[in-house]
């Protein structure tokens, strides 16, 4: 037990405890697959976030097995130094082609990447205008920076107008932040306006599309090909550990964006490179999702029946456009009691609860995934409508 100057450590832990906001970790026996064993119980996952189910892709599969026999298990340095393998290159120009950019730089993680990157792209004399409900990443990437900060109401497009109407002029530069697709509402930031108003205002767009690219616009290109507005985002970020299945995080744009942040972001520096399985695993992700369109297919037949029988059953499921789709019950103790229900019926969802979302926004987020059957969906449908009847939610 921990006491004299480590003392804090238990009693900051038993003050989360108290008030329910302690994690309590859950262990995946086996691989993350839309049927999969947690706890010592066989359940269908409905809270990962591997969309396109390409966790267990035999294509990613072999790929990170023959790089292992090619180019061994570590890259054995950061990249400046000498963890700079072909492989990384090649990820980078298949990725920027595939979002349509001149060029793209992969990060250790989505994190590394937002944390990394934003605090380079600004500094003193600059403002950071950020959306009210985005990502920690990014919140921790705008603390990092020297600059100014201010938010805007979520997704609020008269709100972004009017901080960027009295801010005009008072900067050296200004950066316009949002995420792509909200996790923990699952709204669609509206870029299209986001990019016009920013691009009017003289001010550099970043847009944070974890949970758009594999799953929004041509092929899962991201929020950019959803709107039709390809090219018109400064700068796009994104991470392979969602839809594409492994882990890696990512910014696209110019050419001259891929220089500068290489050349500055700490986390990039200053971190090894991915090993080379991971490397040629997110490789292969990015070829399955441009030739096999099946999982995208799939990923949007899931959701809209997922969303179209909640919604008939009269389950509160908010504003998602996306496969995140939370079911909004109220009270976090009825989400926490709603989600071990669950569980016992053998469907795995996670509540989300205060103060993640508004006191009495507790929900259960459910993530879809394309290797989902129609009888998979029926059944976690069936126990959500006998539980959502048991604790008068419905
Ligand atoms: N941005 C958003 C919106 C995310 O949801 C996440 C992952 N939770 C990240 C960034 C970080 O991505 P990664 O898992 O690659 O670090």
């Amino acid at each position: 037990m921990s006491s004299g100057k480590l003392a804090f450590l238990r009693e900051e832990y038993l003050a989360l405890e108290k008030s329910s906001l302690d994690w309590k970790l859950h262990t995946l026996q086996g691989n993350s697959a839309p049927h999969c064993v947690v706890d010592g119980k066989k359940v269908l996952m409905f809270c990962s976030n591997n969309y396109l189910n390409l966790t267990n892709h035999p294509k990613l599969k072999e790929a990170a097995k023959k790089a292992i026999d090619t180019h061994g298990v570590g890259s054995g340095s950061v990249r400046p130094i000498a963890g700079n393998m072909d492989l990384h290159l090649q990820l980078e120009k298949r990725l920027a082609s595939f979002k349509h950019a001149e060029a793209s730089l992969v990060y250790s993680t989505g994190f590394a990447a937002n944390a990394g990157l934003i605090p380079q792209l600004t500094g003193e004399g600059d403002l950071i205008i950020s959306d009210e409900l985005n990502h920690g990443s990014i919140i921790d990437g705008v603390r990092l920076s020297r600059a100014e900060k201010t938010v805007y109401k979520h997704c609020n497009m008269d709100d972004l107008e009017r901080v960027l109407k009295e801010t005009r002029g008072k900067y050296r530069r200004m950066l316009v932040v949002s995420d792509g697709v909200f996790s923990m509402d699952g709204d669609i930031a509206p870029f299209d306006k986001i990019a016009k108003l920013a691009s009017d205002a003289g001010a550099i767009t970043y847009a944070d599309d974890a949970h758009g690219d594999g799953v929004l616009g041509e092929k899962g290109r991201g929020i950019a090909s959803h709107f039709q507005i390809e090219g018109k985002i400064d700068v796009e970020m994104g991470t392979f550990s969602k839809a594409f299945g492994v882990v890696g995080g990512y910014v696209s744009g110019s050419e001259d964006l891929r220089r500068f942040a290489f050349n500055k972001s700490r986390t990039w520096l200053l971190s090894a490179s991915h090993p080379p399985p991971v490397t040629a695993a997110c490789t292969a992700a990015l070829e399955v999702v441009e030739k096999e369109p099946e999982h995208l297919e799939n990923l949007w037949k899931n959701t809209r029946y997922f969303k179209k029988e909640l919604k008939r059953m009269g389950f509160d499921i908010g504003n998602s456009e996306t496969p995140i789709t939370p079911v909004i019950v109220g009270e976090s103790s009825v989400a926490q009691s709603m989600s071990t229900m669950l569980y016992d019926e053998g469907v795995f969802a996670l509540p989300i609860v205060f103060p993640m979302v508004a006191r009495d926004k507790a929900r259960i987020r459910t993530m879809m995934n394309a290797g989902h059957t129609r009888a998979d969906l029926d059944v976690a449908l069936a126990a959500f409508e006998k539980i959502g009847r048991k604790l008068r939610v419905l």
